[in-house]
């Protein structure tokens, strides 16, 4: 009886470790590439010849972080974040991607952006000889005003976020920071009018004091000016955090 029970006990370990793999292969099985109609292999919305083919920001030119190219720095001339990691320029495939995931709701978009933004990112942590480690570092996503939240229905931000944390087992905390201001479009609005837009815009959560680390990680999925992340990153100075990484998806200078 004992012998059967502990036969039982196994079977379930080995069927919970094995089933996520198994789902995993049947997904990539009836799943096609969102870009060329294709089988996928890796991720269930991108096969590897168009995943090759993605117009990423060359790191082998210009390394990771995109502060330390002048023509960048240049245009984001005080940023208050210290590093700032894109994956690629604000242009198709990547553009129509954020568009639906934010605008069509099609939020499985969010698992395929994280899950290139986890590559990108992991290839950082091995070309740099000490990375951070999980517990030193503490993720955020930019957040949106709750009556944006409730005409969307979700922050796109978030969803990346969370995916990408839970990838790397990296503290990841929603609700510390809170947007209480609503904004107006930034677009078409010179530098001073942005940071008028957004001054006092974002507020700390005080429920989430005890959360800080040395090191923050902001999630955003487009960066235009950087000012909506240099007023979170004041915020955070403030209380302490010694360097933030501003990570996104894609970088749409102003032109
Ligand atoms: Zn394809």
């Amino acid at each position: 009886m004992e012998f059967g029970n502990k036969l039982n006990s196994e079977m379930a370990l080995s069927l919970k470790q094995t089933l996520p793999l198994l789902i995993k292969k049947i997904r990539l099985l009836i799943s096609c590439c969102t870009l060329c109609g294709n089988a996928c292999q890796q991720h269930q919305l991108l096969c590897q010849y168009c995943q090759a083919d993605l117009p990423y920001f060359k790191e082998d030119l210009i390394g990771f972080d995109l502060l330390s190219w002048p023509a960048i720095k240049q245009a984001l001339p005080k940023t208050t974040f210290d590093h700032l990691f894109s994956l690629a320029p604000y242009q198709w495939p990547f553009s129509t991607w954020i568009n639906q995931l934010k605008y069509q709701g099609k939020t499985e978009l969010a698992g395929l952006l994280a899950y290139l933004l986890a590559q990108r990112w992991q290839q950082y942590l091995s070309a740099v000889e000490e990375p951070k480690v999980a517990e030193q570092l503490l993720v955020l996503s930019v957040p949106l005003h709750i009556s944006k939240w409730q005409e969307r229905g979700f922050n796109q931000a978030h969803l990346i976020a969370k995916r990408f944390a839970k990838q790397f087992n990296y503290n990841y905390q929603p609700e510390l920071l809170i947007r209480k201001k609503i904004t107006q479009s930034q677009v078409g609005k010179s530098g001073v009018a942005r940071r008028k837009n957004l001054a006092n815009a974002f507020r700390i959560n005080s429920a989430y004091l005890g959360e800080f680390a040395e090191h923050v990680i902001l999630i955003d999925d487009v960066v235009t000016t950087g000012t909506t992340a240099n007023e979170i990153c004041k915020l955070l100075k403030k209380r302490g955090v010694q360097t933030i990484t501003l990570l996104s998806i894609c970088l749409a200078l102003p032109s």
